[in-house]
């Protein structure tokens, strides 16, 4: 019999698992926290809101358009898009919006999964997909005297639109890649901006334009694949070297070092942009606006550390206090609590954050030992800092859809320890080589200092090793053993 799915999230990860779900006429349900579709499309709506993977790319492979406005779209036009994803392929009927999934626990007596959520009901499925997101928790510092600061403070991801900016006193907390684009925004209205950097980052240029419109031939699907496809291997084959001190490090390097020399003419200011850490190690920011933004005569780079935020504004360790009468933390996402807050209980009562203490991992970033018929999409170590993560979901959604045929027939997999721990070997060996092990700090690592975000090797080595499960790494039927 088919089985029944609970889908949670209705982000990129979530839809896509949503849509081939439908497609495939398995019964299912998505239930989704907020009040809409979209995940991190729907949360971010900072100014200059952007992604850094071209349209075509950044899309599903089944669902290409004609119609994206700029080479790399904006958060809206990326989340109208999974708007109509959403529409046209009829997942709405199959949401729960404004449902969060605050637990699910393995039941062995009938194994199923019960799902519960905070309005206190309780499902029955028998399989568990989880599509919420490495980035969906917003992270906001513990900075000494925030709770006293008498203007408005807020994150990047939870925007204030009710705030007009203009004249305003900005401090803005975070340099990573949601600062880099809002600050150009932010500036050519307040008054006043201070940066807060803590870390430097590499920047690279963004070869962004608006599309215009074409004659509709040159959209055909032939085309359309090609320039997908052309994309993605010049990301594979010139940006994923970068990250294994591949022969394109030298050449990214140089042209990151050219940027900041041709925006930045002042070399004080360039000294204190200047990275410490080879590049890739950190997320690269990819701007073509930020460099120039911190050379306006109205916006200041502080790189003092913070020591405390006072009513008036923001003390560094110098004792200088730069007033502020609003403070942006860009201060990014609690990355590595990937499943945080929800209870995942497997069978014989063993729960994800006690397996997860030591070190979050899944095999395949899928399939975690003592959790059978759950799956993870976007999970531990699936993340990537050279190419567009909607490939890997697609190759997750792929893998799952045949673990539910090898499950509809062979009942409950659970992933066997010896695979997880052969997985655990080759990431690690793979782990070794790249540029995250060269000693920076960063959301990609756990407070250990381990990489728990990243998928080391190319896109297509990930889509290999999911191309189908390996049924010998499984073990079907009611779950049993340690
Ligand atoms: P982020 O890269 O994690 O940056 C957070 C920033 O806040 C860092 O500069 C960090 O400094 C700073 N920070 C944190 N705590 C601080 C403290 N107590 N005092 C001072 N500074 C503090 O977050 P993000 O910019 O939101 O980006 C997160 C990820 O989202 C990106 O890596 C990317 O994957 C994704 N993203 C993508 C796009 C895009 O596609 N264009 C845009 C936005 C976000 P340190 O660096 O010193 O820790």
């Amino acid at each position: 019999m088919a089985p029944s799915v609970a889908v949670i999230g209705a982000g990129f990860g979530g839809l896509c698992m949503a849509i081939r779900l439908q497609r495939a006429g398995v019964s299912y349900t998505v239930f989704e926290k907020a009040g809409g579709v979209g995940g991190t499309w729907r949360d971010n709506t900072y100014p200059g809101a952007a992604c850094d993977i071209p349209s075509h790319l950044y899309s599903y492979s089944f669902e290409q358009r004609d119609d994206w406005t700029r080479r790399y779209p904006r958060q809206p036009e990326i989340l109208a898009y999974l708007e109509r994803c959403a529409d046209k392929y009829g997942v709405r009927a199959r949401l729960r919006l404004n449902t969060e999934v605050t637990s699910a626990a393995f039941d062995e007596a009938v194994n199923r999964w019960r799902v519960r959520t905070a309005g206190g009901e309780e499902h029955l499925f028998d399989v568990v997909v989880t599509g919420v997101g490495q980035l969906s928790r917003p992270y906001l510092p513990d900075i000494p005297g925030m709770a006293g600061f008498a203007g408005a403070g807020f994150h990047s991801a939870r925007w204030d639109h009710g705030r007009d900016l203009t004249g305003r006193r900005v401090a803005v907390i975070g340099n990573g890649p949601s600062s880099a684009q809002l600050v150009p925004r932010v500036a050519r209205v307040a008054g006043h901006l201070d940066l807060y950097q803590r870390t430097p980052n590499w920047v690279l240029p963004k070869p962004d334009g608006e599309l215009g419109r074409r004659p509709a031939r040159l959209y055909a699907p032939l085309v359309r694949a090609v320039r997908r496809e052309r994309t993605y291997r010049w990301l594979e084959g010139v940006l994923f070297p970068v990250f294994v001190d591949g022969w394109s490090r030298r050449m990214v390097t140089e042209r990151a070092r050219e940027l900041l020399l041709r925006q930045v003419p002042d070399p004080g200011l360039r000294a204190r942009l200047t990275p410490g850490y080879p590049i890739g190690c950190r997320r690269i920011v990819i701007a073509n606006d930020f460099y120039p933004a911190l050379t306006r005569p109205n916006v200041e780079l502080v790189t003092e550390p913070i020591a405390r935020v006072r009513p008036e504004g923001v003390e560094t360790a110098d004792g200088a206090v730069r007033e502020a009468d609003t403070i942006i933390y860009a201060t990014g996402f609690r990355a590595t609590e990937f499943l945080a807050p929800i209870e995942i209980t497997g069978r014989d009562g063993h729960r994800l954050d006690e397996a997860w203490k030591g070190r979050a991992e899944a095999y395949l970033g899928v399939a975690v030992p003592r959790f059978p018929n759950l799956f993870l999409l976007y999970g531990p170590n699936t993340n990537l800092g050279h190419n567009s993560i909607v490939v890997m979901i697609e190759a997750q959604v792929r893998y799952v859809m045949k673990c539910l045929a090898l499950l509809a027939s062979r009942g409950p997999m659970e992933v066997r320890p010896s695979a997880m721990d052969a997985w655990r070997r080759a990431l690690d060996q793979a782990m070794a080589g790249t540029v995250w092990e060269t000693g920076c700090r960063s959301w990609y690592q756990d407070e250990s200092g381990r990489v728990t975000a990243n998928w080391p090797r190319s896109a297509s080595a990930y889509r290999r090793v999911t191309r189908a499960p390996r049924p010998g790494a499984y073990t079907f039927g009611p779950p049993t053993g340690a």
